[in-house]
């Protein structure tokens, strides 16, 4: 694979080896990111992206497109099916561009909506000030406890019928507890809002019928490169009272020509996620969280909410006297990729925040489990407690390799 690219432009083809290279040396812990199959990443390496092809199947503004109707009616007949969902709309490019269509869909500006606070796991396109959602809509937070770190369903339904949003959007991007989508749907209809569900993260626990499920939502929005591991991209699913004002608010209301090489790769992952060996991956991916954080916690680490009932672990690294930004820089000389982040209740800024997150789906994709998440933790915990020493930095990055060779990625690519 390649070939062509390396000899027409030689610049452009050792910077994607280099890339290809740090993703198969090191360990790759940041929860948002996974390794796509080949599968997946040749579909989206296709002739497909020359096609102009606006509209929906069988209503393209273009022709030439009797192909890539196929393509993406067996995306949304395989979306439709996976998610137990009436409709699907296949074409947003991103997860936050997919939000942005719901919003444009079931909002006018200045309309209330409510979403979790930022710096207690909400994304940013969940009301963040310096984000479209927060600059174009009223947007009520909702966050965690300071005890626990968790939700309150109760807090939540009392801000709720206070507030009384017209959406009320669920999922995190930072959050290490189960949600209860089914609330989130009760809390929404007693006040009559709509229920966004924002699966993200968690998606491929969903669908592997390890975390709750989420069709009671009115709207699932969800980005196909996390647990899903598919391309970078993402989806819409809603109820069929919703379809048609979704599909409008995607297009024409904010796309132009769908990326349809990307909306192929969707449906070669739709496919694998349906394949028997979806459900141990996501099992997998939970009992190697499971073990991070207990291996971190036992060794002094502060674990926000204590534990992880998903795919992630958020450390407070300030527990063992550094920051954020110390702690995954250091992390990173090793190897060992994370990302800082806020934590609940934060003091700190959000360039050099408190907390350290990372994740297990990734190195679950590669095959690691129990055994080499203990591995990981324990190298972890010693960077993080001298993230000054370069010769132990140095160390741990020898032992990082040496474990990435018996787990390989791409053979495809080497
Ligand atoms: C990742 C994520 C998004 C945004 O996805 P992009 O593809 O990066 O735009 C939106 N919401 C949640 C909860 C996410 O985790």
């Amino acid at each position: 694979m390649l070939e062509s690219l390396k000899k027409q432009d030689s610049v452009v083809y050792n910077l994607v080896k280099s890339e290809i290279n740090r993703q198969k040396n090191g360990l790759c812990m940041i929860p948002s990111e996974n390794h796509a199959s080949v599968a997946v990443l040749e579909a989206m390496g296709t002739p497909l992206s020359n096609k102009y092809s606006e509209g929906y199947p069988g209503k393209r503004y273009y022709t030439g497109n009797q192909f890539i109707d196929q393509i993406e009616n067996l995306a949304i007949e395989r979306a439709k099916k996976l998610f137990k969902a009436d409709h699907a709309n296949v074409q947003p490019n991103a997860g936050s561009t997919a939000n942005q269509a719901v919003y444009f869909a079931m909002l006018n500006v200045g309309d209330k909506a409510m979403g979790m606070d930022l710096s207690h796991g909400g994304h940013l396109t969940h009301g963040s000030p310096v984000n479209f959602s927060g600059k174009l809509y009223n947007m009520i937070h909702y966050g965690v406890e300071k005890d626990t770190e968790r939700i309150n369903y109760d807090k939540l339904a009392e801000l709720a019928h206070k507030e009384k949003p017209k959406m009320i959007i669920s999922g995190a991007t930072a959050y290490p507890r189960e949600i209860d989508f089914d609330k989130f749907t009760k809390i929404a209809h007693e006040i009559g809002a709509v229920h966004l569900a924002d699966v993200s993260h968690i998606v491929g626990l969903i669908l592997g019928g390890v975390h709750k499920d989420c069709s009671s939502a009115d709207i699932v929005m969800t980005t196909t490169h996390k647990t899903l591991r598919g391309p970078r991209s993402a989806i819409i699913l809603c109820k069929e009272k919703f379809a048609k004002q979704i599909d409008k608010a995607v297009f024409p209301g904010l796309q132009g020509g769908p990326m349809e090489h990307v909306i192929a790769a969707k449906a070669v992952c739709f496919e694998e996620a349906m394949k028997p060996d979806f459900k141990p991956y996501q099992e997998q991916i939970k009992k190697n969280a499971a073990i991070l954080a207990k291996v971190l916690g036992d060794n002094g680490i502060r674990i926000i909410s204590r534990g992880t009932d998903n795919h992630l672990v958020l450390i407070d690294a300030t527990s063992v006297g550094i920051t954020g930004k110390i702690g995954s820089t250091a992390l990173e000389e090793a190897g060992i990729y994370t990302n800082r982040n806020t934590i609940p209740f934060e003091t700190r800024s959000p360039f050099d925040p408190s907390g350290i997150r990372m994740g297990t789906p990734s190195l679950t994709t590669r095959g690691m489990k129990e055994g080499e998440m203990e591995q990981a933790g324990e190298f972890i915990t010693s960077v993080l407690k001298d993230p000054g020493n370069a010769d132990l930095k140095k160390g741990i990055r020898k032992n990082v390799e040496k474990l990435t060779v018996e787990f390989p990625i791409y053979k495809e690519f080497d």
